[in-house]
Protein backbone atom coordinates (compact mmCIF):
# COMPACT_ATOMS: atom_id res chain seq x y z
CA UNK A 1 0.00 0.00 0.00
CA UNK A 2 3.03 2.30 1.01
CA UNK A 3 3.76 2.50 -2.79
CA UNK A 4 1.04 3.07 -3.82
CA UNK A 5 0.19 6.91 -5.31
CA UNK A 6 -2.48 8.60 -3.49
CA UNK A 7 -5.35 8.85 -5.50
CA UNK A 8 -5.16 5.26 -5.80
CA UNK A 9 -5.79 4.71 -2.43
CA UNK A 10 -8.35 7.15 -2.26
CA UNK A 11 -10.09 5.30 -5.15
CA UNK A 12 -9.59 1.97 -2.98
CA UNK A 13 -11.09 3.76 -0.08
CA UNK A 14 -14.19 5.26 -2.39
CA UNK A 15 -14.31 1.47 -3.64
CA UNK A 16 -14.29 -0.21 -0.46
CA UNK A 17 -16.85 2.39 0.78
CA UNK A 18 -19.12 1.44 -1.85
CA UNK A 19 -19.15 -2.38 -1.26
CA UNK A 20 -19.81 -1.43 2.32
CA UNK A 21 -22.63 -0.25 1.88
CA UNK A 22 -24.26 -2.34 -0.17
CA UNK A 23 -22.84 -5.18 2.34
CA UNK A 24 -23.97 -3.56 5.38
CA UNK A 25 -27.17 -2.84 3.70
CA UNK A 26 -28.04 -6.08 2.82
CA UNK A 27 -27.06 -7.62 5.79
CA UNK A 28 -28.75 -5.76 7.71
CA UNK A 29 -26.35 -3.94 9.45
CA UNK A 30 -27.01 -0.44 8.23
CA UNK A 31 -27.46 1.17 12.06
CA UNK A 32 -23.31 0.02 12.74
CA UNK A 33 -21.95 1.72 9.55
CA UNK A 34 -24.42 4.79 10.64
CA UNK A 35 -23.04 4.34 14.30
CA UNK A 36 -19.57 3.51 13.96
CA UNK A 37 -18.15 4.62 10.49
CA UNK A 38 -20.14 7.17 9.36
CA UNK A 39 -18.88 9.31 12.13
CA UNK A 40 -15.61 9.21 10.87
CA UNK A 41 -16.70 10.58 7.73
CA UNK A 42 -17.95 13.87 9.39
CA UNK A 43 -14.75 14.04 11.20
CA UNK A 44 -12.92 14.13 7.79
CA UNK A 45 -15.12 17.03 6.73
CA UNK A 46 -15.01 19.18 10.22
CA UNK A 47 -11.03 18.94 9.62
CA UNK A 48 -11.06 20.21 6.28
CA UNK A 49 -13.15 23.04 7.12
CA UNK A 50 -11.39 23.79 10.10
CA UNK A 51 -8.36 24.14 7.74
CA UNK A 52 -10.52 25.99 4.74
CA UNK A 53 -10.99 29.17 6.07
CA UNK A 54 -7.68 30.04 7.80
CA UNK A 55 -5.88 28.54 5.14
CA UNK A 56 -8.16 30.71 2.67
CA UNK A 57 -6.89 34.06 4.62
CA UNK A 58 -3.73 33.62 5.36
CA UNK A 59 -2.90 32.79 1.29
CA UNK A 60 -5.19 35.58 -0.27
CA UNK A 61 -3.41 37.80 1.75
CA UNK A 62 0.20 36.20 1.08
CA UNK A 63 -0.63 36.16 -2.69
CA UNK A 64 -1.26 39.80 -2.58
CA UNK A 65 1.65 40.51 -0.91
CA UNK A 66 3.76 38.50 -3.08
CA UNK A 67 2.22 40.13 -6.28
CA UNK A 68 2.85 43.22 -4.25
CA UNK A 69 1.39 45.98 -6.85
CA UNK A 70 -2.45 46.45 -6.99
CA UNK A 71 -2.68 46.90 -11.31
CA UNK A 72 -1.21 43.23 -11.10
CA UNK A 73 -4.19 42.52 -8.77
CA UNK A 74 -6.75 44.18 -10.64
CA UNK A 75 -5.85 42.61 -13.87
CA UNK A 76 -5.93 39.31 -12.50
CA UNK A 77 -8.99 40.06 -10.51
CA UNK A 78 -10.87 40.82 -14.02
CA UNK A 79 -9.83 37.80 -15.62
CA UNK A 80 -10.37 35.74 -12.76
CA UNK A 81 -14.01 37.18 -12.89
CA UNK A 82 -14.73 37.47 -16.68
CA UNK A 83 -13.04 33.23 -16.65
CA UNK A 84 -15.37 32.62 -14.15
CA UNK A 85 -18.69 34.40 -15.70
CA UNK A 86 -17.81 33.22 -19.25
CA UNK A 87 -17.33 29.09 -17.93
CA UNK A 88 -20.72 29.60 -16.10
CA UNK A 89 -22.63 30.61 -18.64
CA UNK A 90 -21.46 28.44 -20.82
CA UNK A 91 -22.38 25.47 -18.58
CA UNK A 92 -25.75 26.63 -18.25
CA UNK A 93 -26.48 26.86 -22.03
CA UNK A 94 -25.00 23.56 -22.46
CA UNK A 95 -27.29 22.18 -19.47
CA UNK A 96 -30.19 23.98 -22.08
CA UNK A 97 -28.93 21.93 -25.03
CA UNK A 98 -28.55 18.97 -23.44
CA UNK A 99 -32.17 19.11 -21.49
CA UNK A 100 -34.48 20.87 -24.79
CA UNK A 101 -32.52 17.75 -27.05
CA UNK A 102 -33.21 14.49 -24.97
CA UNK A 103 -36.18 15.85 -23.21
CA UNK A 104 -36.03 13.67 -20.31
CA UNK A 105 -39.20 15.05 -18.78
CA UNK A 106 -41.13 13.93 -21.77
CA UNK A 107 -40.04 10.20 -21.05
CA UNK A 108 -43.12 9.48 -18.96
CA UNK A 109 -46.87 8.40 -19.33
CA UNK A 110 -48.65 11.39 -20.83
CA UNK A 111 -51.57 10.48 -18.21
CA UNK A 112 -49.18 11.42 -15.69
CA UNK A 113 -47.89 14.55 -17.58
CA UNK A 114 -51.43 16.01 -17.59
CA UNK A 115 -52.00 15.26 -14.01
CA UNK A 116 -48.73 17.07 -12.97
CA UNK A 117 -49.98 19.84 -15.49
CA UNK A 118 -53.25 20.63 -13.90
CA UNK A 119 -51.72 20.27 -10.64
CA UNK A 120 -49.17 23.20 -11.82
CA UNK A 121 -52.41 25.45 -13.55
CA UNK A 122 -53.78 24.70 -9.89
CA UNK A 123 -51.22 26.54 -8.06
CA UNK A 124 -50.66 29.34 -10.50
CA UNK A 125 -54.62 30.02 -10.28
CA UNK A 126 -54.29 30.08 -6.29
CA UNK A 127 -51.04 32.22 -6.85
CA UNK A 128 -53.03 34.47 -8.75
CA UNK A 129 -50.25 34.16 -11.66
CA UNK A 130 -51.05 33.95 -15.56
CA UNK A 131 -50.68 30.42 -17.13
CA UNK A 132 -47.68 31.60 -19.59
CA UNK A 133 -47.83 29.33 -22.42
CA UNK A 134 -51.47 29.93 -22.24
CA UNK A 135 -52.69 26.20 -22.25
CA UNK A 136 -55.61 25.68 -20.41
CA UNK A 137 -55.43 21.48 -18.97
CA UNK A 138 -58.03 22.03 -15.65
CA UNK A 139 -60.64 23.12 -17.43
CA UNK A 140 -60.79 20.55 -20.34
CA UNK A 141 -63.43 18.17 -19.90
CA UNK A 142 -61.55 15.08 -21.49
CA UNK A 143 -58.84 15.54 -18.50
CA UNK A 144 -61.50 16.19 -15.80
CA UNK A 145 -60.83 12.76 -14.23
CA UNK A 146 -57.50 13.71 -13.37
CA UNK A 147 -58.50 16.56 -11.56
CA UNK A 148 -58.78 14.78 -8.05
CA UNK A 149 -54.79 12.97 -9.05
CA UNK A 150 -53.23 16.49 -9.66
CA UNK A 151 -54.86 18.28 -6.12
CA UNK A 152 -53.32 15.16 -4.47
CA UNK A 153 -49.87 15.37 -6.16
CA UNK A 154 -49.94 19.63 -5.47
CA UNK A 155 -50.66 18.82 -1.78
CA UNK A 156 -48.03 16.21 -1.81
CA UNK A 157 -44.95 18.46 -2.85
CA UNK A 158 -46.78 21.12 -0.61
CA UNK A 159 -46.76 19.17 2.86
CA UNK A 160 -43.02 17.82 2.37
CA UNK A 161 -41.07 19.17 5.22
CA UNK A 162 -37.93 19.50 3.72
CA UNK A 163 -39.04 21.85 0.89
CA UNK A 164 -40.90 23.69 3.52
CA UNK A 165 -38.12 24.21 5.21
CA UNK A 166 -35.62 25.36 1.92
CA UNK A 167 -38.39 27.58 0.93
CA UNK A 168 -38.36 29.47 3.82
CA UNK A 169 -34.64 30.26 3.60
CA UNK A 170 -35.33 30.54 -0.20
CA UNK A 171 -37.64 33.53 0.64
CA UNK A 172 -35.49 35.51 2.81
CA UNK A 173 -32.74 35.46 -0.52
CA UNK A 174 -35.51 36.71 -2.30
CA UNK A 175 -36.70 39.30 -0.07
CA UNK A 176 -33.76 40.46 -0.03
CA UNK A 177 -32.86 42.99 -3.36
CA UNK A 178 -30.77 42.43 -6.08
CA UNK A 179 -27.55 44.31 -4.43
CA UNK A 180 -27.96 41.62 -1.44
CA UNK A 181 -25.14 39.43 -1.97
CA UNK A 182 -22.65 42.97 -2.43
CA UNK A 183 -23.92 43.99 1.44
CA UNK A 184 -23.43 39.98 2.50
CA UNK A 185 -20.06 40.02 1.30
CA UNK A 186 -18.90 43.14 3.93
CA UNK A 187 -18.41 41.73 7.08
CA UNK A 188 -18.80 43.85 10.08
CA UNK A 189 -17.01 41.36 12.71
CA UNK A 190 -14.73 39.50 11.04
CA UNK A 191 -14.67 37.11 14.29
CA UNK A 192 -18.27 36.60 13.75
CA UNK A 193 -17.42 35.70 9.82
CA UNK A 194 -15.07 33.39 11.04
CA UNK A 195 -17.25 31.71 13.64
CA UNK A 196 -20.17 31.16 10.92
CA UNK A 197 -17.46 30.35 8.08
CA UNK A 198 -18.70 32.88 5.67
CA UNK A 199 -15.98 32.29 3.01
CA UNK A 200 -17.18 35.76 0.61
CA UNK A 201 -16.58 37.90 4.30
CA UNK A 202 -13.09 36.03 4.85
CA UNK A 203 -12.38 36.84 1.05
CA UNK A 204 -13.25 40.17 1.17
CA UNK A 205 -11.54 40.62 4.56
CA UNK A 206 -8.78 39.10 3.24
CA UNK A 207 -8.26 41.61 -0.23
CA UNK A 208 -8.76 44.42 2.06
CA UNK A 209 -6.12 43.30 4.54
CA UNK A 210 -3.15 42.01 1.79
CA UNK A 211 -4.19 45.51 0.18
CA UNK A 212 -3.43 47.81 2.63
CA UNK A 213 -0.91 45.80 3.72
CA UNK A 214 1.05 46.56 0.50
CA UNK A 215 -0.28 50.10 0.40
CA UNK A 216 2.22 50.25 3.48
CA UNK A 217 5.94 50.50 3.96
CA UNK A 218 7.16 46.91 3.99
CA UNK A 219 9.59 47.28 6.82
CA UNK A 220 6.45 48.51 9.12
CA UNK A 221 4.18 45.58 8.03
CA UNK A 222 7.46 42.93 7.75
CA UNK A 223 5.64 41.37 11.10
CA UNK A 224 2.77 41.02 9.81
CA UNK A 225 3.83 39.44 6.64
CA UNK A 226 6.29 37.10 8.46
CA UNK A 227 3.14 35.88 10.60
CA UNK A 228 0.73 35.56 7.84
CA UNK A 229 3.64 33.51 5.85
CA UNK A 230 4.31 30.99 8.29
CA UNK A 231 0.32 30.27 9.11
CA UNK A 232 0.00 29.72 5.40
CA UNK A 233 2.65 27.01 5.79
CA UNK A 234 1.14 25.56 8.93
CA UNK A 235 -2.07 25.64 7.09
CA UNK A 236 -0.82 24.29 3.68
CA UNK A 237 1.35 21.30 6.29
CA UNK A 238 -2.37 20.49 7.96
CA UNK A 239 -4.08 19.28 4.87
CA UNK A 240 -0.93 17.13 4.04
CA UNK A 241 -1.28 15.47 7.83
CA UNK A 242 -5.02 15.01 7.19
CA UNK A 243 -4.92 13.89 3.33
CA UNK A 244 -2.49 11.27 4.69
CA UNK A 245 -5.62 9.55 6.31
CA UNK A 246 -7.59 10.74 3.37
CA UNK A 247 -8.24 6.90 2.01
CA UNK A 248 -9.66 5.94 5.23
CA UNK A 249 -11.90 8.94 5.35
CA UNK A 250 -13.54 8.62 2.26
CA UNK A 251 -14.19 4.81 2.94
CA UNK A 252 -15.71 6.43 5.87
CA UNK A 253 -17.64 8.93 4.08
CA UNK A 254 -18.98 6.93 1.16
CA UNK A 255 -20.05 3.80 3.42
CA UNK A 256 -22.09 6.16 5.98
CA UNK A 257 -23.89 8.35 2.74
CA UNK A 258 -25.01 5.68 1.07
CA UNK A 259 -26.14 3.46 3.85
CA UNK A 260 -28.09 7.41 4.98
CA UNK A 261 -29.36 7.10 0.77
CA UNK A 262 -30.69 3.88 1.12
CA UNK A 263 -32.48 3.53 4.65
CA UNK A 264 -32.04 -0.54 5.25
CA UNK A 265 -33.83 -1.14 1.81
CA UNK A 266 -31.47 -1.72 -1.08
CA UNK A 267 -34.07 -1.76 -3.84
CA UNK A 268 -34.91 1.44 -2.19
CA UNK A 269 -32.03 3.16 -3.46
CA UNK A 270 -32.11 1.55 -6.88
CA UNK A 271 -35.86 2.73 -7.00
CA UNK A 272 -35.52 6.15 -5.98
CA UNK A 273 -32.77 6.12 -8.95
CA UNK A 274 -35.08 4.61 -11.29
CA UNK A 275 -37.97 7.05 -11.44
CA UNK A 276 -35.89 10.21 -12.10
CA UNK A 277 -33.45 8.14 -14.35
CA UNK A 278 -33.65 9.87 -17.55
CA UNK A 279 -33.00 13.43 -15.40
CA UNK A 280 -30.35 11.70 -13.52
CA UNK A 281 -28.52 10.48 -16.92
CA UNK A 282 -29.05 13.96 -18.98
CA UNK A 283 -27.24 15.56 -15.89
CA UNK A 284 -24.41 13.11 -15.27
CA UNK A 285 -24.40 12.81 -19.01
CA UNK A 286 -23.31 16.61 -19.03
CA UNK A 287 -21.36 16.74 -16.31
CA UNK A 288 -19.04 13.98 -17.65
CA UNK A 289 -19.10 16.80 -20.91
CA UNK A 290 -17.34 18.87 -19.11
CA UNK A 291 -15.07 16.78 -16.68
CA UNK A 292 -13.81 14.36 -19.37
CA UNK A 293 -13.87 16.33 -22.40
CA UNK A 294 -14.72 20.46 -22.24
CA UNK A 295 -12.25 20.99 -19.06
CA UNK A 296 -9.57 19.04 -20.47
CA UNK A 297 -9.73 20.13 -23.93
CA UNK A 298 -9.54 24.19 -22.72
CA UNK A 299 -6.18 23.11 -20.23
CA UNK A 300 -4.74 21.01 -23.54
CA UNK A 301 -5.23 24.69 -25.64
CA UNK A 302 -3.57 26.55 -22.92
CA UNK A 303 -0.81 23.97 -21.73
CA UNK A 304 0.03 21.85 -24.78
CA UNK A 305 2.43 19.95 -22.28
CA UNK A 306 -0.48 18.88 -20.06
CA UNK A 307 -1.43 15.60 -21.42
CA UNK A 308 -5.17 14.05 -20.77
CA UNK A 309 -4.06 11.29 -18.26
CA UNK A 310 -1.37 13.68 -16.90
CA UNK A 311 -4.20 16.81 -16.35
CA UNK A 312 -6.30 13.77 -14.49
CA UNK A 313 -3.54 12.40 -12.44
CA UNK A 314 -2.51 15.67 -10.97
CA UNK A 315 -5.90 16.54 -9.89
CA UNK A 316 -7.72 13.60 -9.38
CA UNK A 317 -7.37 13.71 -5.22
CA UNK A 318 -9.05 16.76 -5.56
CA UNK A 319 -11.85 15.59 -7.71
CA UNK A 320 -12.76 12.25 -5.14
CA UNK A 321 -12.65 14.38 -2.37
CA UNK A 322 -15.25 16.41 -4.33
CA UNK A 323 -17.42 13.56 -4.95
CA UNK A 324 -17.17 12.34 -1.15
CA UNK A 325 -17.83 15.38 0.42
CA UNK A 326 -20.03 17.29 -2.06
CA UNK A 327 -18.48 20.26 -1.18
CA UNK A 328 -15.85 22.37 -2.83
CA UNK A 329 -15.45 24.80 0.43
CA UNK A 330 -14.23 21.31 2.41
CA UNK A 331 -12.17 20.50 -1.03
CA UNK A 332 -10.23 23.71 -1.06
CA UNK A 333 -7.05 23.05 0.88
CA UNK A 334 -6.69 20.10 -1.32
CA UNK A 335 -7.53 21.83 -4.43
CA UNK A 336 -4.91 24.34 -3.38
CA UNK A 337 -2.34 21.78 -2.80
CA UNK A 338 -2.71 19.67 -6.13
CA UNK A 339 -2.76 22.75 -8.21
CA UNK A 340 0.45 24.10 -6.42
CA UNK A 341 2.24 20.70 -6.28
CA UNK A 342 1.41 18.70 -8.99
CA UNK A 343 0.22 21.63 -11.46
CA UNK A 344 3.00 23.67 -10.40
CA UNK A 345 1.20 26.82 -10.70
CA UNK A 346 2.92 29.97 -8.66
CA UNK A 347 0.77 29.89 -5.24
CA UNK A 348 0.39 33.92 -5.66
CA UNK A 349 -1.54 32.73 -8.48
CA UNK A 350 -3.76 30.04 -7.40
CA UNK A 351 -3.87 31.51 -3.66
CA UNK A 352 -6.01 34.46 -5.22
CA UNK A 353 -8.09 32.41 -8.15
CA UNK A 354 -9.10 29.07 -6.70
CA UNK A 355 -10.63 30.46 -2.92
CA UNK A 356 -12.92 33.13 -5.01
CA UNK A 357 -13.58 30.39 -7.60
CA UNK A 358 -14.40 27.86 -4.94
CA UNK A 359 -17.50 30.35 -3.70
CA UNK A 360 -18.28 32.07 -6.94
CA UNK A 361 -17.87 29.49 -9.50
CA UNK A 362 -20.01 26.95 -9.65
CA UNK A 363 -20.39 25.70 -12.98
CA UNK A 364 -21.87 22.17 -12.45
CA UNK A 365 -24.41 23.71 -10.11
CA UNK A 366 -25.29 26.37 -12.96
CA UNK A 367 -25.62 23.51 -15.41
CA UNK A 368 -27.61 21.30 -13.04
CA UNK A 369 -30.02 24.12 -12.49
CA UNK A 370 -30.56 24.57 -16.04
CA UNK A 371 -31.38 21.23 -16.57
CA UNK A 372 -32.97 20.84 -13.19
CA UNK A 373 -35.82 23.84 -14.37
CA UNK A 374 -36.29 22.55 -17.92
CA UNK A 375 -36.86 18.69 -16.95
CA UNK A 376 -39.38 19.83 -14.01
CA UNK A 377 -41.46 21.96 -16.79
CA UNK A 378 -41.26 19.40 -19.46
CA UNK A 379 -42.53 16.85 -16.38
CA UNK A 380 -45.38 19.20 -16.29
CA UNK A 381 -46.15 19.81 -20.10
CA UNK A 382 -45.22 23.52 -19.60
CA UNK A 383 -43.65 25.18 -22.73
CA UNK A 384 -41.29 27.44 -21.61
CA UNK A 385 -40.77 30.22 -24.00
CA UNK A 386 -37.05 31.45 -25.83
CA UNK A 387 -37.48 34.60 -23.20
CA UNK A 388 -38.13 31.86 -20.03
CA UNK A 389 -35.36 29.84 -21.01
CA UNK A 390 -33.09 33.89 -21.40
CA UNK A 391 -34.28 34.21 -17.89
CA UNK A 392 -32.96 30.84 -16.96
CA UNK A 393 -29.62 31.57 -18.35
CA UNK A 394 -29.50 34.43 -16.15
CA UNK A 395 -30.75 33.27 -13.20
CA UNK A 396 -29.20 29.89 -12.92
CA UNK A 397 -25.67 31.64 -13.39
CA UNK A 398 -26.64 34.35 -10.59
CA UNK A 399 -27.64 31.25 -8.53
CA UNK A 400 -24.65 29.23 -8.68
CA UNK A 401 -22.79 32.34 -7.49
CA UNK A 402 -25.05 32.74 -4.61
CA UNK A 403 -24.66 29.23 -3.83
CA UNK A 404 -22.69 27.94 -0.71
CA UNK A 405 -19.80 25.68 -1.67
CA UNK A 406 -21.24 23.20 0.47
CA UNK A 407 -23.81 20.09 -0.24
CA UNK A 408 -27.18 20.87 -1.21
CA UNK A 409 -26.69 24.46 -1.70
CA UNK A 410 -27.55 24.44 -5.54
CA UNK A 411 -31.23 22.41 -4.52
CA UNK A 412 -31.64 25.62 -2.73
CA UNK A 413 -30.77 28.04 -5.13
CA UNK A 414 -32.81 26.39 -7.35
CA UNK A 415 -36.24 27.60 -5.69
CA UNK A 416 -34.96 30.89 -6.80
CA UNK A 417 -34.33 30.15 -10.79
CA UNK A 418 -38.40 27.68 -10.31
CA UNK A 419 -39.23 31.25 -9.19
CA UNK A 420 -38.22 33.37 -12.05
CA UNK A 421 -39.62 31.51 -14.55
CA UNK A 422 -42.98 31.48 -12.62
CA UNK A 423 -42.94 28.11 -11.79
CA UNK A 424 -43.50 25.82 -8.41
CA UNK A 425 -40.49 26.06 -6.31
CA UNK A 426 -42.10 23.53 -4.19
CA UNK A 427 -40.95 20.91 -6.66
CA UNK A 428 -37.75 20.41 -5.46
CA UNK A 429 -38.97 17.75 -3.31
CA UNK A 430 -39.54 15.77 -6.52
CA UNK A 431 -35.89 16.05 -7.81
CA UNK A 432 -34.55 16.12 -4.05
CA UNK A 433 -34.18 11.68 -3.36
CA UNK A 434 -31.83 12.17 -6.11
CA UNK A 435 -30.02 15.02 -5.14
CA UNK A 436 -27.19 13.94 -3.13
CA UNK A 437 -25.50 12.10 -6.08
CA UNK A 438 -25.88 14.25 -8.89
CA UNK A 439 -24.56 16.88 -5.96
CA UNK A 440 -21.39 15.03 -5.43
CA UNK A 441 -21.01 14.87 -9.18
CA UNK A 442 -22.09 18.60 -9.78
CA UNK A 443 -18.99 19.37 -7.03
CA UNK A 444 -16.34 17.30 -9.23
CA UNK A 445 -17.13 19.74 -12.22
CA UNK A 446 -17.23 22.79 -9.64
CA UNK A 447 -13.93 21.75 -8.42
CA UNK A 448 -12.58 20.95 -11.88
CA UNK A 449 -13.43 24.20 -13.71
CA UNK A 450 -11.84 25.90 -11.04
CA UNK A 451 -8.86 24.27 -11.48
CA UNK A 452 -9.27 25.10 -15.47
CA UNK A 453 -9.89 28.90 -14.71
CA UNK A 454 -6.49 28.68 -12.45
CA UNK A 455 -4.95 27.25 -15.42
CA UNK A 456 -6.31 29.73 -17.52
CA UNK A 457 -5.07 32.64 -15.20
CA UNK A 458 -1.63 31.27 -15.22
CA UNK A 459 -1.50 30.72 -18.56
CA UNK A 460 -2.59 34.20 -19.25
CA UNK A 461 0.04 35.65 -17.08
CA UNK A 462 2.81 33.56 -18.26
CA UNK A 463 3.17 31.63 -15.18
CA UNK A 464 3.61 28.33 -16.39
CA UNK A 465 6.07 27.94 -19.00
CA UNK A 466 8.11 28.88 -15.86
CA UNK A 467 6.91 26.38 -13.46
N1 LIG B 1 -22.21 21.02 -3.37
C1 LIG B 1 -21.86 21.97 -4.36
C2 LIG B 1 -20.46 22.52 -4.08
O1 LIG B 1 -20.04 22.57 -2.95
C3 LIG B 1 -22.82 23.08 -4.47
C4 LIG B 1 -24.15 22.56 -4.96
O2 LIG B 1 -24.99 22.14 -4.17
O3 LIG B 1 -24.35 22.51 -6.19
O4 LIG B 1 -19.77 22.90 -4.98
Amino acid sequence: MKSLALHWKIIIGLVLGVGWALASISLGIGSFTTDFIAPFGQIFIKLLKLIAIPLVLFSIIMGIVSLNDTTTLGRMGLKTLGLYLITTTLAVGLGLLLVNGLKPGERVAMDQRVANRISYELWAGQQGGEIKDGKDYLNDPQYAHLKMEAQQRLDKVRSDDFTRSKMSAAQDNRDAGPLQFLVDMVPSNIFKSFGDSLMLQVIFFALFLGMTMISLPADKVKGMVQFCSAGNEIFLKMVDLVMKAAPFFVFALMAGKLVEMAGDDPSALLEVLQALGWYSITVVLGLALLVFVIYPLIVRLIHPQMGYARFFKNISPAQFLAFSTSSSAATLPVTMEVVNDHLKIPKKISSFVLPIGATVNMDGTSFYQAVAVVFLAQFHLIDLSLAQQATIVLMATLASIGSAAVPSAGLIMLIIVLDSVGLNPAWIALIFPVDRPLDMCRTVVNVTGDITVTTAVAASEGALEKA
